[in-house]
């Protein structure tokens, strides 16, 4: 879960240059505007990241009511202004108006109070994979029971038709942490040398083959070792949706088996019917970012990657350049290489970069366009 609500430091304030009665702060690595005199340096207020949907319970909050209580990228006067910066002191006010009684809350920097102020993610992505599963059959005690068995799920989608589960245990979720949220990864990996790819606005897309060991033959018998993934659930057997799909018209299932060992391959499905389809393509294509050796928990580097791709037939996200991070640079400095147009479409802005270092590619991070939030409203 991602804290979107957390107590936070304000550092750096200067005048916006273009309104007398707005300042430029920033709270870790964000760059956020603030009303002249609501803070001093080294204040701590309550930042909400973007994407965040604040409570709409409490009147501190009503001011984001014409903004459906969602915070989001904004261009003030010119300049660009993600999250919002509330003093502390509205946490008495919800006390006082009984809008907070779980107790103490620690004023320390980073503390999350993300869950205990009630605030939400806004995610349509995931609400729509939400409904998705939520048109599942309804629960039955014998059918849970007997779900155990690979056999009775297999007999019991035939007659029941779709359904999903939990995304498996042996693979992570695809995720990027924020720079702005690691302003400190460039005095921890100083020198460091890394490559940039775009990030594509898509949807993510997981397949596998995952023998487990003195289980194989069953596996394989009742055909459960292939893994077909969404964002955060398995797709258990073939359905309409873009991640079957996908998984036909690539041949997956057969070059992935052809591996002759336990792999996974993550990437961004693009096109139609996805995001809109911002680039303008004609059908849905994958581009893999990662590339996992399951049994050894070992993601291939670049150079491996490539070879992967060139060997079973697969097509990874366009790579930018490479670059070496330094301590002198900035936050600022990775939002500036962020911006520009997509690889895929040149017409199309794109969303951002995701940058990993060449020699470890768990050393991984984004950078969003912000012109492409701004231009999208997201
Ligand atoms: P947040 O965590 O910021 O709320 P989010 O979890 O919804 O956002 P995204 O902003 O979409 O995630 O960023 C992470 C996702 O980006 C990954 O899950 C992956 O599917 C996708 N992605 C697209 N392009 C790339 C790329 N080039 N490299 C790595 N991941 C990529
Ligand atoms: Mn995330």
């Amino acid at each position: 879960m991602r804290h979107l609500a957390t107590i936070q430091k304000i550092t750096n304030i200067r005048k916006h240059p273009n309104a007398d009665t707005l300042d430029i702060c920033n709270v870790k690595g964000w760059e956020v505007i603030t009303k002249t005199g609501d803070f001093k340096e080294g204040d701590l207020c309550i930042f909400f990241e973007i994407d965040a949907i604040v409570p709409e319970y409490s009147p501190v909050f009503s001011f984001m009511e014409k903004r459906k209580f969602r915070v989001k990228t904004q261009k003030l006067r010119g300049i660009v202004s993600q999250g919002l910066a509330m003093p502390i002191s509205i946490l008495d006010i919800m006390r006082a108006d009984n809008h907070l009684n779980k107790g103490k809350i620690k004023l320390t920097e980073g503390e999350d109070l993300t869950e205990i102020l009630g605030v939400k993610k806004h995610d349509p992505e995931a609400e729509k994979m939400r409904s998705y599963s939520r048109k599942n059959p309804k629960k039955n005690i014998f059918v849970q029971y007997m779900k155990q068995y690979a056999w009775f799920r297999k007999l019991h989608f035939k007659i029941v038709g779709k359904h999903t589960k939990n995304f498996p245990w042996f693979i992570k979720k695809t995720d990027e942490e924020r720079i702005q949220n690691m302003p400190f990864v460039f005095q921890q990996f100083d020198g460091e040398e890394c490559y940039y790819t775009e990030k594509l606005d898509g949807t993510s897309f997981t397949g596998a083959i995952f023998l487990e060991k003195g289980f194989g033959f069953f596996r394989k018998f009742f055909g459960t070792d292939f893994y077909v993934c969404s964002r955060n659930l398995t797709l258990y057997s073939k359905n309409d949706t873009v991640y079957w799909k996908i998984v036909e018209q690539e041949n997956i299932e057969k070059k992935l088996r052809s591996v002759g060992k336990n792999i996974a391959i993550q990437g961004e499905i693009i096109g139609e019917t996805i995001q809109k389809n911002k680039y303008k393509l004609k059908g849905i294509a994958l581009k893999l970012f990662n590339v996992i050796d399951i049994d050894k928990n070992y993601y291939y580097n670049m150079k491996e990657k490539i070879e992967f791709c060139d060997t079973f037939g697969f097509s990874l996200v366009p790579h930018i350049d490479t670059l070496v991070l330094k301590n002198t640079m900035k936050v600022s400095d990775m939002i500036e290489l962020s911006k520009g147009y997509s690889e895929v479409n040149p017409k199309i802005l794109r969303e951002g970069i995701v940058i990993r270092s060449l020699n470890n590619e768990r050393v991984s991070f984004k950078a969003i366009n912000p012109d492409f939030l701004i231009k999208y409203d997201e």
